[in-house]
C-alpha cells in the first residue's frame, strides 16, 4: 500500500503545561508487573493527564465521524440489561462455545474467540463484572482504509466501531435471553477492560511490532469489541501464525510512521518485554490525522487475502529447525 500526502509532524496543538509522559503512565521501561492505567481515551469519567488532547481530538473530528460516535454512544445504553428468569443449563461448554461463536458470526463477526478475563486485561482500580470474555473482531473496508491518515479512513474506523459494537450488544442480549448475565463492550474509548490482551489470549491474532494485533484473516485491518459473561464456555488459546517471524526483520511500520513512534526492539512495559508504541510521539500525530492508522495499513499482513498464504509459508520454513533428531534406541 502506498501513502499519499502525509501531513507534517508540526502540530497546531500545544499544552501550556506539558502533561506527565504517557510512556511513564503506561509503564514503559518498568520491569515489575502492574496493571495498566488510563492515559488518553477514557469512558469511565476519570480526569486524565492527556485529557486536553483527547478533547481537541473530539473538536476537530469530521461530522461523519461524530455521527458514528453519537450513534454508538446511544446504542451502548443497552450494554447491560435484564436477564431471562429461565436459564438454559450448560452441560457441554465446548458445544455452548461453538453455538455462541456461530451466533456471533451470524450477527456479522469476522473473528471470534473466548478466554478468561485476567488481571492484565483490567485497568487499575476496575473490576470485571463477569469472568469470561467473548472477543469479537470486525474487518474494515480496505479500500476506505487505504486513505490513511485522512478523514475518509477515520470515518471507516468509526463505522466499524459502531458495527462491531452492535454485534457485541446483540450477542450480549442473546446470552441474557438464555438466562446468563452478559455485558457488551463496544466503546473505542477505554472502559474497564483492555481489548488487546483479551483478544490475543482468545486466539484472534498476535501482537505486531506496530503495537496492534495482526490476525491471519485480516492482518491489522479490523476493530475489536467484547462481551463479558458468567455463561460457562470452553476457552480458546493464543495462536501462532508466524507474525513474530516477520516482525523481527520487517521495518515497514517503523519506516512509515511519521513521528518515529515505533521501536525496532521490544520494550519492557509493566513487567513484560513486548512490542510497544511510544505514546508521547504517536498521540499528537494520531490526533492531528484523525486517528492516523498508517502503521496498521502499511503492514503486509493487512493486504487482503495475503495472511493465510503468508502464514503457511512462514510456518513451513520453521519445520526443518524444529525437527528433532532420532533418539538412539
Ligand atoms: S498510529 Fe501512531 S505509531 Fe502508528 S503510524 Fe501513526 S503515529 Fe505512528
Ligand atoms: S509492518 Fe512489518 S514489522 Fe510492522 S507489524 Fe507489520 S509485519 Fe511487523
Amino acid at each position: 500500500m502506498k501513502l499519499y500526502d502525509t501531513p507534517s509532524t508540526e502540530y497546531a496543538f500545544g499544552y501550556h503545561e506539558t502533561p506527565r509522559s504517557g510512556n511513564g503512565i503506561n509503564g514503559h521501561g518498568e520491569k515489575t508487573k502492574r496493571r495498566a492505567s488510563h492515559v488518553f481515551h477514557n469512558a469511565t469519567g476519570e480526569k486524565l493527564a492527556w485529557r486536553a488532547l483527547d478533547d481537541f481530538f473530539s473538536y476537530i473530528n469530521d461530522w461523519q465521524v461524530v455521527r458514528y460516535i453519537l450513534a454508538n454512544t446511544w446504542q451502548l445504553r443497552r450494554q447491560d440489561g435484564p436477564v431471562a428468569r429461565k436459564r438454559e443449563p450448560v452441560e457441554d461448554t465446548a458445544a455452548a462455545a461453538a453455538a455462541i461463536k456461530d451466533k456471533a458470526r451470524e450477527l456479522g463477526a469476522g473473528l471470534v474467540g473466548i478466554t478468561l478475563v485476567t488481571e492484565d486485561a483490567l485497568f487499575e482500580g476496575h473490576k470485571a463484572p463477569h469472568p469470561n470474555a467473548i472477543c469479537i473482531g470486525l474487518p474494515m473496508d480496505r479500500e476506505e482504509m487505504t486513505h490513511v491518515p485522512h478523514k475518509r479512513a477515520a470515518i471507516e474506523v468509526m463505522r466499524a466501531y459502531h458495527e462491531v459494537s452492535r454485534i457485541a450488544l446483540e450477542l450480549a442480549e442473546h446470552i441474557r435471553d438464555l438466562g446468563w448475565p452478559a455485558k457488551a463492550y463496544g466503546n473505542p474509548n477505554s472502559t474497564e477492560i483492555l481489548h488487546i490482551p483479551l483478544a490475543i489470549r482468545a486466539g484472534l491474532g498476535e501482537l505486531g511490532k506496530h503495537g496492534s494485533m495482526i490476525s491471519k484473516e485480516y492482518g491489522s485491518n479490523f476493530r475489536l469489541a467484547a462481551v463479558l459473561t458468567d455463561m460457562p464456555l470452553a476457552f480458546d488459546g493464543p495462536v501462532d501464525h508466524g507474525v513474530e517471524d516477520i516482525c523481527l526483520n520487517c521495518r515497514r511500520c517503523v519506516i512509515d510512521c511519521p513521528p518515529d513512534a515505533l521501536f525496532d526492539n521490544k520494550q519492557w512495559v509493566r513487567g513484560v518485554e513486548r512490542w510497544y508504541v511510544d505514546f508521547d510521539k504517536c498521540l499528537p500525530y494520531f490526533v492531528k490525522t484523525y486517528g492516523c492508522a498508517i502503521c496498521i495499513e502499511v503492514c503486509p499482513w493487512s493486504e487482503p487475502g495475503r495472511g493465510p498464504a503468508l502464514s503457511e509459508t512462514l510456518l513451513a520454513k520453521r519445520k526443518p529447525a524444529s525437527r528433532q533428531p532420532n533418539k538412539p534406541s
